[in-house]
């Protein structure tokens, strides 16, 4: 199966290359620009066939210092990239970083040839020099770099709606049934979330003797303490918008 090709900020890609590069912008901080991408078969004839095929792209670091240039390097090669800063005393381009993508199914020849040479140290030219990046990454993928950086999957919300007028109806009432019940326990769900931690998990039911639309609005007071928000124990606009920041949505 070849990759799946994708255009991404105006480049031709495929979707593994572009989740490198997200990778490598994260540990760069920084977004790249890109002089040319992936599947140019006769674009740039100084690139001699590497960007033929998939998992190759060009970056533009004219603009950059030695120390920005050696980072754009260094992030490419910590996600599994072959990456090289090219200079113009090498050949008739501008400064940029020449990246391939180790194991992209898609390599043309040239592009192939350049990751046994970077494996070996080598600079990828025709002159055969020795690298002259940062080592240390010679034998990562993107495979390996993945398994020891799993992409985080934030927890499943079935549903994540609440009602204001739940929220209004929990203040004065005790027994709550269907959705608006359903909407009460969510709230107290979550201020008792680890993550949000506003109570603890012993409080998300009331006390013995009680009631439940007191113990809700001592919730919401502990919320408001904890968000350092005015302490009304009323689910209000300020606990609304708290509680879109966390995934939530809002309805009347
Ligand atoms: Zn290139």
């Amino acid at each position: 199966m070849p990759e799946a090709r994708i255009v991404w900020r105006k480049t031709q890609l495929n979707q593994r290359t572009v989740a490198m590069l997200i990778a490598a912008e994260k540990i760069y901080k920084s977004q790249f620009g890109f002089l040319q991408g992936s599947y140019n078969k006769g674009g740039v004839e100084a690139s001699a066939g590497t960007h033929d095929g998939g998992g190759a792209v060009d970056i533009d670091v004219v603009k950059k210092s030695p120390a920005q240039r050696r980072a754009v390097v260094l992030a490419l090669r910590q996600v599994g990239f072959a990456a090289w800063l090219r200079t113009p005393a090498q050949g008739r381009w501008p400064y940029h970083v020449h990246a391939i993508a180790i194991g992209d199914k898609d390599l043309s020849r040239g592009a192939a040839t350049q990751v046994l040479e970077y494996k070996r140290k080598r600079n990828g030219l025709a002159n055969r020099g020795k690298d002259d990046g940062p080592p240390g990454y010679y034998a990562m993928t993107w495979e390996i770099y993945l398994k020891a950086h799993p992409v985080p999957v934030p927890p499943a919300v079935p549903d994540s709606s609440i009602s204001l007028a739940a929220m209004a109806y929990a203040r004065t009432h005790d027994v709550m049934t269907g959705a608006w019940g359903a909407d009460r326990a969510r709230v107290i769900a979550w201020a008792a979330h680890p993550k949000v931690g506003a109570i603890t998990k012993a409080e998300t039911l009331p006390r013995a003797g009680v009631s439940w639309h007191l113990h809700f609005q001592r919730v919401i007071r502990k919320v408001q303490m904890k968000f350092q928000l005015p302490v009304t124990g009323i689910f209000n606009d300020g606990m609304a918008t708290l509680m879109k920041r966390y995934g939530y949505t809002i309805t009347a």
